[in-house]
């Protein structure tokens, strides 16, 4: 598994030999997940629990052809020139890879998702997922770099060091990778 493969707009995913784990988290509807990136997240799971935070995997895993059907849906209903604004072209989602996890807040037994999160939280993800190897993968001050508008829940496993050494610069993969 190549753990900085690069997926975005004009990057294809290649095809990868992924492992696949169950990562039963009943607030997905794409629950499975690379097995590396499984693991990463049960660390950062248990760190947020001991600093107040319930967290989640809102969607992980998506095959193409998973999002070839959410894709011909929306044309369906809402018509190609909103489709294309908003659903990723099938084969370019990063959640092609197994590597991109959402993530989500759970208080009370009501899961908080994406525009909903609040600020703390997010601010607490951002300091911290790198110790475990993910990065905030469309921060909010790179939507030219990235292509992708900011999305503080969408994280990306890419291996502690690869982490930390974007964290400390404040780049993005495309940057790390003078892509
Ligand atoms: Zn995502």
């Amino acid at each position: 598994m190549d753990y900085l493969v690069l997926v975005n707009k004009t990057n294809k995913c290649p095809d990868l030999d992924i492992k696949l784990v169950d990562t039963k988290s009943r607030y997905a509807n794409n629950r499975y997940s690379e097995e590396k990136t499984f693991k990463a997240f049960k660390k950062l799971q248990k760190f947020a629990k001991e600093r107040g935070y319930d967290i989640e995997i809102e969607s992980a895993y998506r095959s193409i052809e998973y999002q070839q059907k959410i894709y011909d849906k929306c044309v369906e209903n809402k018509g190609l020139e909103h489709t294309k604004k908003y659903v990723a072209t099938p084969g370019y989602s990063e959640h092609h890879t197994g590597l991109a996890l959402d993530i989500c807040l759970v208080k009370d037994d009501i899961f908080i998702i994406e525009h909903d999160l609040p600020v703390y939280f997010i601010d607490f993800l951002s300091d911290n997922a790198y110790k475990f190897g993910f990065i905030i993968r469309y921060p909010h001050d790179k939507e030219a770099i990235t292509g992708y508008n900011y999305e503080p829940w969408h994280i990306r496993y890419v291996g502690v060091n690869n982490a930390k050494t974007m964290k400390n610069n404040n780049i993005t993969l495309e940057e790390y990778l003078c892509k």
